[in-house]
């Protein structure tokens, strides 16, 4: 039995920078609890029998305990209890969902609601107070270095949370570790996706430089698949390979005028704001086109930040901010974080809803103009639950558009994968593993994160990488 669902108080409101100042600048906006409410916050759990936030959590966090340990000011205790489960409880209590895990199904939230109720726990605040005092005040995982092991060398493709996390996790288990990226920088999305006034770089650079403490090597600028093969790879001697390649290929609209200049996939945005830092221009020397009236086309996560981030670029420009984004259904139909769209309209994005774009069109210069659209209604649920829209016919009208930004999806990359005949993919092109040992159609080569079952979360693409390190080692172990 459940205990009776009465809130005793109301739930702790995390303080944020105010909303007139937070449109103009990168620096992270959510301030956090401190220590007095956060355990103000945690006093309001009611310590289920059965508590089933634990079962909304992806990784299966013992989310009562923690929470428990916070009330007796244990905060140590709090730490190792969520990094059973999670290696990044700082960028985790920052960027996870929680309203649509450990908070909607924590007992507050009543089963018919879309995702959490306000009265829901704050679980992910608490989870990042945590994690920032075990930041700041040296709790590290003890390394048990198995001698046996110090003879292997595996390597990692990709350096995103999927693959930092496996990294951290062989390296602790006494294995030598080569983590090969790409791009000139580590970090995966965590660097090059989610904006820094969403996730502080320092917070990412904690993480990457404990890494190099635990004698990871990280060689940066390698695409693995073009510069070295897997093939080629194993024959340098690595007893197993993990990929954590991430889903880096944009999805277009397929619609006219899209190659047009000035329409970006939010994916190159984002990247040249955040990895390119176009945000500090001219101290960086790497700007990006700002225009008068900015369109920002998906409903998700992705496409939050590239609202908000063109917003800022606006403002920061001194141009009158008009950045709108399309969306084909409703609001409560959008994937994004529900903070994520709040922050977004109290900085003064503007929202579109049920619209289909159709055309883009250009001047003589070919930079685009205009954006047509169809108005949309709402019709019956699709496969993934949610109402599909129905564009309604000669409902077109058209929009001043000089900067589109699509954020409309992702998905594999696939230029290690065609490098890759034995790599089995689905008929996506993620790439296929057993789900328990994450091992892929190739012996001794792993994989997880997006790159299996596509676009993900940062604590889903950590999950996979946990279960992949455990089967490594273990194989590893048995070579022994
Ligand atoms: P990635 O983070 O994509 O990292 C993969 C890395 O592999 C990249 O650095 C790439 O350069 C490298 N790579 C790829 N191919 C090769 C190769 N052949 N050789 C060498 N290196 C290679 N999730 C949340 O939980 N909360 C959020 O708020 C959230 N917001 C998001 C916002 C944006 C803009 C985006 C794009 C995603 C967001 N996500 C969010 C999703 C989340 O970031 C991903 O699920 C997560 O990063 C996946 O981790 P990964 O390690 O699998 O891949
Ligand atoms: Fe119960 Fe919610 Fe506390 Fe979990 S977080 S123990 S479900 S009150």
């Amino acid at each position: 039995m459940q205990p009776v669902k009465t809130v005793k108080k109301e739930p702790v409101k995390v303080r944020e920078m105010a909303s007139s100042l937070r449109s103009k600048t990168f620096e992270e906006v959510v301030f956090g609890y401190n220590e007095s409410e956060a355990l103000a916050e945690a006093a309001r759990c009611l310590q289920c029998k059965n508590p089933v936030c634990t079962e909304g959590c992806p990784v299966g966090i013992d989310i009562k305990s923690f929470i428990s340990c916070i009330t007796n000011k244990d905060y140590k205790s709090a730490y190792f209890k969520i990094r059973e489960k999670n290696d990044f409880p700082s960028i985790c209590g920052r960027v996870c969902p929680a309203e649509y895990q450990c908070r909607k199904t924590c007992v507050f939230t009543k089963k018919n609601e879309p995702f959490a109720s306000q009265n829901a726990i704050n679980v992910h605040f608490l989870e990042r107070f945590i994690g920032d005092y075990g930041m700041n005040n040296g709790c590290f995982i003890p390394v048990k270095r198995d001698p046996w092991l110090s003879k292997f060398k595996v390597a990692v493709v990709g350096s995103g949370p999927a693959g930092v996390c496996f990294a951290g996790e062989l390296a602790r288990a006494g294995v030598k570790v080569v983590v090969f990226e790409s791009l000139h920088k580590t970090g995966g999305v965590l660097r090059y996706g989610i904006p820094p006034f969403r996730l502080p770089r320092n917070i990412l650079d904690f993480e990457i430089d404990y890494l190099k403490t635990l004698g990871v090597e990280l060689v940066p600028n390698m695409i693995i698949g073009k510069s070295k093969t897997i093939r080629g790879l194993k024959e340098e001697g690595y007893a197993g390979i993990f990929l954590g390649l991430g889903a880096g290929c944009p999805s277009f609209l397929g619609i006219p005028g899209e190659n047009l200049c000035n329409v970006y996939s939010a994916n190159e945005f984002l990247t040249r704001v955040n990895l390119m830092s176009a945000y500090k221009f001219p101290e960086f020397h790497t700007p990006v086109n700002i225009g008068k009236h900015m369109i920002v086309i998906g409903g998700g996560n992705t496409a939050m930040d590239a609202a908000r981030s063109a917003l800022r670029l606006q403002k920061m420009a001194g141009i009158p901010a008009d950045t709108t984004v399309f969306y084909r259904r409703t609001e409560i139909e959008m994937p994004a974080r529900r903070l994520e769209i709040e922050h977004a309209k109290e900085e003064g994005v503007k929202f579109k809803f049920l619209v289909q774009p159709v055309a883009f069109s250009g001047d003589d210069k070919g930079l685009v103009k205009k954006l047509k659209c169809l108005e949309c209604k709402l019709g019956e649920p699709d496969s993934s639950g949610r109402r599909r829209p129905v564009s309604i016919e000669e409902s077109e009208f058209e929009s001043d558009c000089d900067i589109a930004i699509i954020a409309t999806g992702l998905k594999a990359n696939q230029v290690l994968i065609s490098a890759t005949q034995e790599l089995k993919t689905d008929k996506y092109g993620d790439v296929i593993v057993n789900k328990e040992t994450m091992e892929t159609s190739i012996d001794g080569v792993y994989a997880g994160g997006d790159i299996v079952g596509g676009e993900g979360t940062v604590i889903e693409a950590m999950g996979m990488a946990k279960r992949a390190s455990k089967a490594m080692v273990e194989r590893l172990k048995k070579e022994e």
